[in-house]
């Protein structure tokens, strides 16, 4: 019979770290609706991120082809490789999962999803270094704190909708899997969990002339909320001109907040200003 988290702390005498965000979960059902709503099956290279003491990794392991895991505590090494060393679907990595470059990881045609409980001070880099550098998941399962799952899956004109909303939505579609309470992790966190997939599109949802310009256009228009966006956009230190174009051909009002902009309407202008740039 396996062997629960809370045994393997003890048995193996863990101190847990706060600042390394180690919080493990001690509830099967969590569990099991994380591997269910994965939608594992032996087709799949399953990437862990922060496996712990080896307690979702070890169910992982029953559905997928294979397990690789990165962790960057050093004292959950030689844990993990006690427990989990001797099966042959497993590899285990040490390291900071914010330095990993994840193709090194992936076989070419290979069905790879990530799976995490995440550690919830580097929610929001990991998620932005997973979709940014483009890596071919096929689907991102993670626990994250309520309050991230709110502004992934926000809508604008509301006080969650931003960066990380749009960045999201451009790349994914999102289905929350289930809500988890502190009670079903040791230590127990301060915050509510959301258990999210955010299934890869086969192609970004809205098409953009240039990627780096249309998150840079929606970064600047979040910096300061409550500036217009013919204020805010002034950080791109663009000529007025290219500007006023850009607004008027999108038929945007440049009075209007970056919040209020739909993921379409944030193409539209970004790709105007990137027209606007070329004829300079
Ligand atoms: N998967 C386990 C579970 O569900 O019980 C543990 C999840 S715990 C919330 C987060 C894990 O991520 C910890 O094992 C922690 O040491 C690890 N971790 C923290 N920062 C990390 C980083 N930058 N890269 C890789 N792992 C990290």
């Amino acid at each position: 019979m396996d062997i629960n988290t809370v045994e393997l702390v003890k048995k193996h005498n863990f101190r847990f770290s706060k600042s390394l965000g180690q919080n493990f979960l001690v509830d099967q059902s969590v569990l099991n609706d994380i591997v269910q709503g994965a939608e594992i099956s032996e087709e799949d290279h399953v990437i862990e991120i922060g496996p712990g003491v080896g307690t979702l990794t070890k169910e992982l392991l029953k559905k997928a082809k294979k397990v690789t895991a990165i962790e960057l505590d050093s004292d959950l090494i030689p844990i993990l490789t006690e427990e989990l060393g001797q099966d042959e679907k497993f590899t285990l990595i040490h390291k900071d999962a914010l330095k990993v470059d994840f193709n090194e990881l992936i076989t070419e045609g290979e069905s790879v999803k990530l799976v995490a409980n995440l550690p919830y001070y580097v929610t929001t880099p990991i998620i932005a270094t997973l979709l940014n550098e483009g890596y071919d998941f096929k689907s991102l399962t993670i626990m994250i704190q309520k309050e991230v799952a709110e502004r992934i899956n926000a809508n604008p004109s509301t006080k969650e909708y931003g960066a990380l909303s749009l960045l999201v939505q451009y790349y994914c579609n999102s289905e929350v899997i289930r809500k988890v309470a502190p009670s079903s992790f040791m230590p127990r966190p301060k915050v509510d969990s959301i258990v999210i997939r955010l299934d890869k599109l086969p192609k970004p949802k809205v098409q953009v002339k240039d990627e780096k310009l249309f998150f840079r256009v929606i970064r600047e228009s979040f910096n300061m909320r409550r500036k217009t966006l013919s204020n805010a956009l002034k950080s791109l230190k663009l000529p007025k001109e290219v500007l006023d174009n850009a607004f008027e051909n999108s038929n945007i009002d440049s009075r209007r907040r970056g919040e209020t902009l739909s993921i379409e309407e944030f193409a539209v202008l970004s790709n105007h200003i990137y027209e606007g740039i070329k004829l300079i």
